[in-house]
């Protein structure tokens, strides 16, 4: 990722820990997801005779590739969000 904008200038990390934002934005997405993913199938699966230790066992991996495929965009979330909460002052520019 570039420290700065090539067109204008402006320092993507404003601050330390300014990232936080965005992992706090990734958590939220991811566990939305899982929720919204895994509550349905575990309703239809508890309503038949599969196993739900079938269905721990197969989603597993989503609270690790869910925030790895998200995370440039809850980065680019995170940014417009900031940028829309505090605009960027001349001083941030070159
Ligand atoms: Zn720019």
């Amino acid at each position: 990722m570039y420290d700065r904008c090539p067109v204008c200038g402006w320092r993507f990390e404003r601050e330390e820990g300014y990232w936080t934002g965005a992992i706090a934005v990734n958590m939220t997405v991811t566990a939305l997801l899982i929720v919204i993913i895994l509550v349905p199938v575990a309703i239809a699966l508890a309503t038949s005779q599969i196993p739900v230790l079938e269905l721990m066992i197969a989603s597993l991996p989503l609270p690790i590739v869910l925030p790895l495929l998200f995370f440039r965009h809850a980065k680019s979330f995170w940014m417009s969000f900031d940028i829309m909460m505090h605009p960027v002052e001349p001083d941030e520019l070159r």
